[in-house]
């Protein structure tokens, strides 16, 4: 299998600071209202009567999330002039001189990772900081979180290494676009394939 580059979130110890979302936001020199990593949180569960006692099993959560460089991008394939692309290593990159800001990327990425810029009307997303990672660095979000939770690298070597699923609720059927994601679960979060939620 060829070389799939990815993040791994250790969403077990995540505290929702943002710290990584700030970090991508000031790296990409971005706008209000523009984020190409964003931390969201999910709330889950629900009362129930048990034994005539009324019972929950509600939690709440964060996500940090970002483009997830997918195996089956749908953003690569409704892109009309070839700007959404993968590089060899995986990454999906957007070709800023081929991009015409038709936006068909932002609505078919179920993730709402490509990001329109009024400014440029050109789309941006996460490159999984590229230029750095060609220097032989870490992408910033990575290098920013205060408890180290978000790892960049060979998605199969990360899922051997650290573990972790490619779906909680909150999110979409990973079958849709493959994504390079893994993720340790928050407590609480549900993540048998059983009730997947289709956005
Ligand atoms: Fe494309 Fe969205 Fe997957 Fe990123 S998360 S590769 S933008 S479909």
């Amino acid at each position: 299998m060829a070389k799939q580059l990815g993040f791994h979130v250790d969403a077990t110890y995540c505290a929702g600071c943002k710290t990584c979302q700030v970090a991508c936001k000031d790296r990409s020199n971005l706008e209000v209202g523009q984020l190409f990593r964003k931390v969201v949180m999910y709330e889950n569960g629900e009362w129930a009567m048990v034994s005539g006692t009324w019972r929950n099993n509600v939690t709440a959560y964060y996500l940090s999330i970002s483009c997830n460089h997918c195996a089956d991008p749908t953003c690569v394939k409704v892109c009309p002039t070839g700007a959404m692309h993968k590089r060899e290593d995986g990454i999906v990159m957007v070709d800023q001189e081929k991009c015409v800001g038709c936006q068909s990327c932002v609505w078919a990425c179920p993730y709402d990772a490509p990001q329109y810029n009024p400014e440029t009307g050109k789309i941006g997303k996460c490159d999984l900081c590229a230029d750095r990672l060609d220097q032989g660095l870490r992408p910033v979000c990575v290098d920013a979180c205060p408890f180290q939770l978000i790892s960049a690298g060979d998605i199969e070597e990360l899922a051997a290494e650290k573990g972790g699923t490619d779906w909680v609720k909150g999110l979409v059927d990973p079958q849709r676009t493959q994504p390079s994601l893994r993720i340790n679960p928050p407590k609480g979060a549900m993540t048998s394939p059983v009730g997947r939620e289709k956005k």
